[in-house]
């Protein structure tokens, strides 16, 4: 039975499980759903009950059940998932790297493969009017990827990003850059039924962040960093969460650091309860963890990925190196996604003992895809 916007509400907004990625927004064929404060949607007026708004969402699912679908077999790695190569990635473009998070490894990808025309666009994340608030940007140039380099540690409607590629900029073939439940929204795009397939097969290319969590920007950012910890936000130069700890950096002040401990309170609910820190359903996986400093660790999982990188190699814009020749190596990421794997399941633990609202997916085990629609997804994704 279809589920509609109803069910979308009751399921996913009501019980806090919403991650504001915005793809119900995104793919309403009306319009008639819009992101409202904290980059939560709310129904306007208009709707026609066709259930595409639920068949986007990533919170509906087990994103278990993507594994077979997208690579076929179970995962090579219990803890990171399926990958075939790990590599430590540096950009040589010096202005690259200094924008970049860690080693400019995403910007310098996406800057080839738009050069080569692999990509005609990449969907990315810069920031809006007020500092540090997340925006989706399509990217189509070099110069556009550099001003959206660095990571933004706050709710992302991502999927409007997609939108504009598809519907204001005319893009056939997109890369979209993503936390790994944007990585399974973006499958859901491509695969549910019924699903608005236009944008979701627009999308060549899917690259996944590592990711820790994030956090909302009016409770953390404007309320915590600049109010409490009087740190003006438009002073900030860069955020960074790594072992362990939030790092803001300054402009004009020594950096503050936080114990993530003390601020996991501020991560957002859905991300306590997500088990994937790798983004295991991307075609390429890039974090920090398991690199030097100024390095980006990149996984690359499915033949997309591994096609969009050699395509990408020819253009010299970075340096790789196996990760298994750098320290902490993949032995750095293991430890952080066992980490997140351990804390998510002592945090649906807690919940199921105080009885509070589950995901929809651990009530109740939604029916496998039928046969045809994973077949068609395998021949789309090149898997
Ligand atoms: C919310 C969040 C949490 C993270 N947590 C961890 C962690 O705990 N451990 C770890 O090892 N790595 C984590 N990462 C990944 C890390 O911060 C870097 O993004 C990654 O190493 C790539 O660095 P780079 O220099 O290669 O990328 P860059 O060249 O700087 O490019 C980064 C790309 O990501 C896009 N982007 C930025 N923010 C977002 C966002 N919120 N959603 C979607 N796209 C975005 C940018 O627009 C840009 O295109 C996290 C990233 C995010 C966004």
């Amino acid at each position: 039975m279809v589920k509609l916007i109803g069910d979308l509400i009751k399921d996913v907004i009501e019980p806090g499980f919403c991650l504001g990625c915005n793809a119900c927004v995104a793919a309403c064929p009306m319009q008639c759903i819009k992101k409202e404060e904290n980059e939560i949607p709310v129904l306007k007026t208009g709707c026609i009950n066709c259930g595409i708004c639920y068949g986007q969402c990533p919170q509906v699912v087990d994103p278990k059940t993507l594994q077979k679908a997208i690579f076929g077999d179970n995962p090579t790695d219990e803890l990171l998932g399926t990958y075939t190569q790990a590599l430590a990635v540096e950009a040589k473009d010096a202005i690259m790297k200094a924008h970049g998070q860690d080693g400019g490894a995403v910007t310098a990808l996406l800057s080839s493969l738009l050069d080569d025309g692999y990509i005609d666009g990449a969907v990315v994340v810069g920031t809006g009017e007020a500092p540090w608030q997340p925006v989706a940007r399509v990217a189509t140039t070099t110069g556009e990827l550099i001003e959206c380099a660095g990571s933004k540690y706050t709710r992302t409607p991502l999927f409007i990003g997609l939108r504009d590629a598809v519907n204001l900029y005319y893009r056939k073939r997109v890369a979209i850059v993503g936390t790994p439940c944007n990585i399974v929204a973006s499958w859901r795009m491509q695969f549910s039924e019924p699903t608005n397939r236009h944008l979701g097969e627009t999308i060549r290319l899917r690259v996944g962040l590592f990711c820790g969590g994030v956090f909302r920007y009016k409770e953390f950012l404007k309320d915590i960093i600049e109010r409490q910890l009087r740190a003006p936000l438009a002073e900030v130069a860069k955020f960074d969460m790594k072992d362990g700890r939030f790092v803001i950096y300054l402009r004009h002040k020594p950096k503050r650091e936080l114990a993530l401990s003390a601020v996991k309170r501020y991560i957002d609910l859905p991300c306590k309860i997500c088990s994937d820190f790798t983004a295991e359903f991307a075609d390429i996986s890039v974090g920090s963890a398991g690199s030097p400093h100024g390095r980006s660790t990149v996984l690359i999982r499915t033949p997309t990925g591994a096609e969009a990188f050699d395509v990408a190699k020819k253009f010299r814009k970075f340096s790789a190196v196996e990760l298994e020749k750098v320290k902490p190596g993949i032995e750095g990421v293991r430890l952080e996604a066992k980490a997140k794997k351990g804390a998510a399941a002592k945090e649906l633990e807690i919940m199921r003992r105080q009885k509070k609202p589950l995901p929809v997916w651990l009530q109740e085990r939604p029916p496998e895809p039928p046969k045809e629609t994973i077949e068609s997804l395998k021949s789309i994704s090149r898997v």
